[in-house]
C-alpha cells in the first residue's frame, strides 16, 4: 500500500500572536500580578522544534499558508467580527472579544490560521495530500459566528469545513479532542445535517454549561452533534473507548467524505488548563485511530489543526505523538510519560463508562445503528 503523501502547515507569523500581560490565563488586573499566560505562542515553536529535531518532519511536505481571504472568514463569520479583530490588533492590543486579547500582530496570524486550515482541506480533497496537519494559533474553536472568544480569534476548522463543501465535500465530520467544548463549532453547524460535529471534553470545564450529552443537533442538523463530556480525571483508556465506541460508530453511520481534527493537547497530564491524564501515547494511539478510519470512509482524506495545548514543557512532545501518527510512525520516546502512566486514572472506569453508555443507548446516530452494537458498518444515517 502507498503511503499517503502528508503536509505540514505552519507560519512563523503564528507564533508572533501573543495574548498580552497576565498569569495563567487570566489578563492583569486586580489581584494579578503579571506573570506570564499560558497561551504564549512562542511555545509552539518549541513543539514545531521537536518534530523537526527528531526527525519526522522531514516525512511531510512543509507548506507556507497564505492569509484567509475576507470571502473564506465569511463561509463564518459576520463582517462587523472581522471588523472588530483587525481594529483590536491595529490599535496594538486589548480584548477583541470575550477573553480574547490579542496583540498587533494577531489579526495577521489569525488569518493565517484560518488560511492553512482551509488550504489544508483544500488541498486534500484535490488529492494532492493524503493527511495534513496544521500548527497554528490562535486556535479557533471557540470563536462563535459574531465574537471572539477565549483565545479564539477565527473559528479555523469551521471555516475550513465550510471551504470543504465549497469545495464539493457534502459531508465533512469534525472530531474535536481538545479538552474544552468547541461552543463556536457546536454552534456554527447545531442545524447541519451535512457536518458532523464530535466533541470530547472535559465536562463542565469551559465555557460552562455547554457540550452536554443532551445537545445533539436541532431541526434538519438532530443528530448531528454528538458530544462525549468526560469526568476530570480521565485518562488513555477512556478516550480511546470514546473513540472505539462513540465516534467511530458515529462516523461509519454518518459516513463523511472528509475528516477535520480539532487537535488541541490540553486534555494531557500536564496541562495547567484541564484536568485530564492523556498522555503522548494517548494522542498517538488517537492519530492512528483516526486515520485508520479516514482510510475506511473518506479516500484517507483527514486534516488535524491544531487548537489548544498550554503545558510549555509537555504540548511539544504531544504535537510529536501526534505527528509520528500521521506519519505512520510508533509513538515516540516519552521521558514525562513516567509521571502519567500509572495513575489509576488511565484505565476505564465506571463512572467514565456510564457516559459512553448513555450516548450508546440514547443518541440519535448510535442508538439502535449496528455499528453501535459492536456488528460493524454502518450505511443508515447522514
Ligand atoms: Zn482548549
Amino acid at each position: 500500500m502507498n503511503a499517503p503523501d502528508l503536509a505540514w502547515y505552519s507560519h512563523e507569523m503564528c507564533f508572533w500572536h501573543d495574548p498580552g500581560p497576565g498569569s495563567g490565563y487570566v489578563p492583569v488586573g486586580p489581584g494579578v500580578e503579571p506573570l506570564r499566560q499560558f497561551a504564549v505562542d512562542p511555545d509552539l515553536r518549541r513543539a514545531q522544534g521537536l518534530v523537526e529535531v527528531s526527525g519526522v518532519l522531514d516525512r511531510y511536505t512543509r507548506v507556507t499558508p497564505a492569509p484567509a481571504s475576507d470571502e473564506d472568514l465569511l463561509l463564518v463569520h459576520v463582517p462587523e467580527h472581522i471588523d472588530r479583530v483587525e481594529a483590536a490588533s491595529a490599535s496594538g492590543g486589548g480584548d477583541a472579544g470575550v477573553y480574547a486579547q490579542v496583540n498587533y500582530h494577531s489579526a495577521q496570524a489569525a488569518r493565517l490560521a484560518a488560511g492553512a486550515a482551509v488550504q489544508a482541506a483544500e488541498q486534500v480533497l484535490d488529492g494532492r495530500f493524503g493527511r495534513a496537519y496544521c500548527l497554528v494559533r490562535p486556535p479557533g474553536h471557540h470563536a462563535e459566528p459574531d465574537r471572539a472568544m477565549a483565545l479564539c480569534l477565527y473559528n479555523n476548522v469551521a471555516v475550513a469545513a465550510r471551504a470543504a463543501q465549497r469545495r464539493g465535500a457534502r459531508r465533512v465530520m469534525i472530531l474535536d479532542w481538545d479538552v474544552h467544548h468547541g461552543n463556536g463549532i457546536q454552534r456554527v453547524f447545531y442545524d447541519d445535517p451535512d457536518v458532523l460535529y464530535v466533541s470530547i471534553h472535559q465536562d463542565g470545564l469551559f465555557p460552562a454549561a455547554s457540550g452536554l450529552l443532551r445537545e445533539t443537533g436541532a431541526g434538519a442538523g438532530t443528530g448531528s452533534t454528538l458530544n462525549v463530556p468526560l469526568p476530570p480525571g480521565t485518562g488513555h483508556d477512556a478516550y480511546l473507548a470514546a473513540v472505539g465506541r462513540i465516534v467511530e460508530p458515529a462516523a461509519r453511520a454518518f459516513r463523511p467524505e472528509l475528516i477535520l481534527v480539532a487537535a488541541g493537547v490540553d486534555a494531557s497530564g500536564h496541562d495547567p488548563m484541564g484536568r485530564m491524564l492523556c498522555t503522548s501515547r494517548t494522542f498517538h494511539a488517537m492519530t492512528s485511530a483516526l486515520c485508520r478510519l479516514a482510510d475506511e470512509l473518506a479516500g484517507g482524506r483527514i486534516v488535524f489543526v491544531h487548537e489548544g495545548g498550554y503545558s510549555a514543557w509537555y504540548q511539544p512532545m504531544l504535537v510529536l505523538g501526534t505527528a509520528s501518527a500521521i506519519a505512520g510512525l510508533p509513538a515516540p520516546q516519552d521521558p514525562f510519560l513516567h509521571a502519567l502512566d500509572h495513575l489509576p486514572g488511565q484505565r476505564l472506569q465506571r463512572h467514565q463508562a456510564r457516559v459512553l453508555e448513555h450516548l450508546e443507548a440514547r443518541h440519535p446516530l448510535l442508538a439502535g445503528h449496528p455499528a453501535a452494537a459492536g456488528t460493524g458498518g454502518g450505511g443508515a444515517g447522514g
